[in-house]
């Protein structure tokens, strides 16, 4: 009977102590995510950080009616008052469309509807409807005190540029505060990890290849975001056979079009390397490669059409080419 007893008690003292794993596969903000984290209430931090993200997806979407932006795109009269959130990750935006002078910019959403991407009604507009919308997109003339906002008349806020890697963080903090210490999350392609894997080994991150199936390599990361952006994800054919994709150039109105097929940026948060991504992309690779040195709180990789990935020298080490891909070359930024 006492050994019966004390069989129990270790089984009990065993479930009670081990590191659990809960893995959850979800549907937010258009796209198919992914959150997986190990510890003794994994099930229920999971949960919780997906209603997070489809929480922030109401407040923050660009076309639901019940969102802050859409009240704000809306609006007849300003200011109009927003939640703290809100407000606090649209003055993030605009931080870092100065920061990039432009080549991030929360406000294209008069160009993009242009172009059809926000009800895929896909057509290249004329340069006079071009230059009209060009005159909405002014991120200078957003201005936020507290929790107000103004802008004027026809301007369009779209967070669609940062908008997962804020979910990521947000998702991050709840998981945190139930304990979690090892998690990765896959907002659609945006990972972001908390530690390393629970035997302590670094997390290997697949980094897609713009030009096909296989991932172009393997980057070994711990306790950080790695946030993708391509021409590769949304983009539509003309009737003039040129490719246009999703991510807009506001010094011209038109889909970036540089040689530039993805662009990866590593740092500490979702939401800086998410705007980030996007950045580089329009920036192009010297102005990237200039912005990585005079600003050095991330890292990156860029791959070309010409098959050449730029990648930082802090990661270097920990990137693995795909040995298939021998007509890839690499090249390492100091
Ligand atoms: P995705 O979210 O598709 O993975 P990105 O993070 O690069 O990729 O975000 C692209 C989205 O950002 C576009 O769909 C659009 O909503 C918005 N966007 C497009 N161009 C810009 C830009 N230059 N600056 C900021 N946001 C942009
Ligand atoms: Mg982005």
């Amino acid at each position: 009977m006492k050994k019966i007893f004390l069989y129990l008690l270790i089984i009990l003292i065993f479930s009670c102590c081990k590191n659990t794993k809960s893995e959850k596969y979800f549907e937010s903000m258009n796209t198919f995510m992914k959150v997986q984290c190990y510890g003794k209430k994994c099930d229920k931090a999971n949960e919780e950080a997906q209603r997070k993200i489809s929480e922030l997806e109401n407040l923050i979407s660009v076309t639901k009616p019940q969102s802050e932006i859409y009240k704000i795109n809306t609006a007849k009269q300003f200011p109009v008052v927003l939640s703290e959130q809100t407000a606090s990750l649209i003055k993030f935006s605009l931080e870092m469309a100065n920061k990039t002078e432009g080549a991030f910019n929360p406000c294209l959403y008069p160009i993009s509807s242009l172009w059809g991407f926000t009800k895929k009604n896909y057509i290249i507009p004329s340069e006079k409807e071009i230059k009209n919308a060009l005159n909405l997109i002014d991120y200078k003339k957003v201005f936020i005190e507290d929790c107000n906002i103004t802008m004027a008349q026809g301007m369009m806020i779209d967070l669609g540029g940062i908008g997962k890697g804020f979910a990521g963080d947000e998702a991050i903090k709840i998981l945190k505060e139930y304990d979690i210490k090892s998690a990765l999350l896959d907002l659609g392609g945006n990972v972001q990890v908390i530690g390393t894997k629970p035997d302590g080994s670094d997390w290997s991150i697949g980094i897609r290849n713009p030009l096909g199936q296989i991932p172009l390599g393997i980057l070994k990361v711990n306790n950080c975001a790695v946030i993708t952006s391509g021409g590769y994800e949304r983009f539509f054919v003309g009737e003039d056979g040129k490719k246009y994709i999703h991510i807009f150039d506001g010094k011209t109105g038109y889909p970036v079009k540089n040689n530039i097929l993805s662009t990866t940026a590593i740092g500490k948060t979702g939401v800086y390397c998410d705007a980030l991504s996007t950045s580089l992309l329009v920036m192009g690779i010297e102005k990237a490669i200039k912005f990585w040195n005079e600003n050095n709180n991330f890292d990156f990789i860029i791959v070309t059409n010409e098959k050449e990935i730029y990648i930082t020298n802090n990661i270097s080490e920990n990137f693995t080419l795909n040995s298939d891909l021998k007509d890839f070359t690499l090249k390492i930024i100091n």
